[in-house]
């Protein structure tokens, strides 16, 4: 059996070696590291794939949240609601504006922040909402897009973990995450679904007059050269990421596919045991691209559960282990504990078992194996 790992992003790229080398040496080649032909051809390309407007390549998903709230304006006390239970990025930005991150709870089954949660923390200095796809899976956008029109209030998506994913609304439409609300960000850090050879990220908007901020605000606030219409920041996605980003995007649905086979697989496998609940999903597969498989272990014996699989070589995740509202960082006097039954029960039950393309049946009998063992002994 091949050694199991969180993520084999070796494997995947020895499939695609012979093109993503071209393409690097080409750019080397031209020189034209910044801002060059291959960001903008991947700029178009994304485009297409998200079928949204206007993409704006970035440095990292952090900076692609935190420049889509400087695109939207927002000001210092403008309070903006996102989850509790998600990477600390999507709050940290928001505190770094001087805006007030308002954290509420998520739904126990797809960890995703709750449309109640929302509506009871709206006040008159609400002015956004951030959701986050969590672990891969589309959030309620029908219900955050409605509570938003309501309110007046923007919707900026975090699309990290979930680029690929379609969210179906009620009214029949599909459509990719990100590309939904009113701006969308994403990540392209390595282990994520789409991934780059370094850091990366982009921002996605179909409003045409907060693209055009949003392009002036990755580059220094200027509209037209050496001109600093509004403080900006140095922002680029730089030539040889985007080469790497394009020989990998039209394998974006073939990779995701694979994650989704193997979430199976797992489910399959874990379903029966009695204390653990497998990732929760809509009927339609698509709206789950797993960029982590993550169970609920019941009873307290997650950490004995992450002991066992640590003696049999299998690697895991904790994903998240601490409340954002319990964070040094992130305290806040208008929160009760009793407002986040959910995120506080989940950091306690939470697992993620090794996810990404190269996962094969050996390897996911062996781990599923182990986890039986453990619940048999
Ligand atoms: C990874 C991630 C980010 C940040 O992306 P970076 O490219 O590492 O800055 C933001 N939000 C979520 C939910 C993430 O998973």
């Amino acid at each position: 059996m091949k050694k199991i790992q969180m993520v084999d992003l070796k494997g995947q790229y020895e499939k695609i070696k012979e093109q993503v080398n071209t393409s690097v040496l080409e750019v080397i080649d031209t020189t034209s590291f910044i801002n060059g032909p291959e960001v903008h051809a991947f700029q178009k390309e994304l485009e297409d794939y998200l079928q949204v407007k206007h993409v704006i390549p970035c440095a990292n998903g952090t900076d692609a949240l935190q420049i889509a709230m400087m695109g939207l304006g927002l000001i210092p006390g403008d309070e903006v609601i996102t989850a509790d239970f998600t990477f600390a990025a999507t709050v940290e930005v928001i505190a770094l504006l001087q805006l007030t991150p308002v954290l509420v709870d998520v739904e126990p089954d797809t960890f995703n922040i709750d449309p109640n949660a929302i509506r009871r923390a709206i006040t008159p200095k609400t002015k956004a909402i951030v959701p986050v796809h969590l672990f891969g899976q589309t959030a309620n956008m029908d219900a955050i897009m409605e509570i938003a029109e309501e309110h007046d209030l923007f919707v900026i998506e975090d699309n990290a973990q979930a680029i690929g994913a379609n969210f179906h609304s009620k009214g029949g439409a599909i459509r990719k995450t990100g590309a939904i609300g009113h701006v969308g960000s994403t990540s392209f850090f390595p282990s994520k679904n789409l991934g780059c050879y370094g850091d990366g990220g982009a921002i996605f908007t179909n409003d045409e007059a907060l693209a055009h901020s949003i392009r002036g605000i990755v580059n220094h606030g200027m509209y037209e050269r050496y001109h600093h219409d509004v403080v900006g920041v140095n922002s680029r996605l730089d030539s040889i990421q985007a080469a790497v980003l394009r020989a990998k995007l039209p394998n974006l649905d073939t990779y995701n596919k694979a994650r989704q086979k193997a979430a199976r697989k797992y489910s399959e496998a874990l379903n029966d045991i009695n204390g653990i609940t497998v990732p929760y999903t809509e009927n339609s597969d698509d709206t789950h691209v797993y960029h982590q498989y993550t169970i609920k272990i019941a009873d307290g014996k997650r950490d004995a559960l992450a002991q066992y699989l640590s003696k049999k070589d299998i690697p895991f995740g904790i994903y998240y282990p601490i409340p954002l509202h319990s964070q040094k960082a992130y305290k806040d006097e208008r929160y009760n504990e009793a407002d986040f039954p959910v995120t506080n029960q989940l950091v306690k039950e939470v697992i993620s078992l090794p996810m990404h393309t190269e996962l094969d049946e050996e390897q996911i009998s062996y781990i599923t194996g182990a986890i039986k063992d453990f619940f048999n002994q």
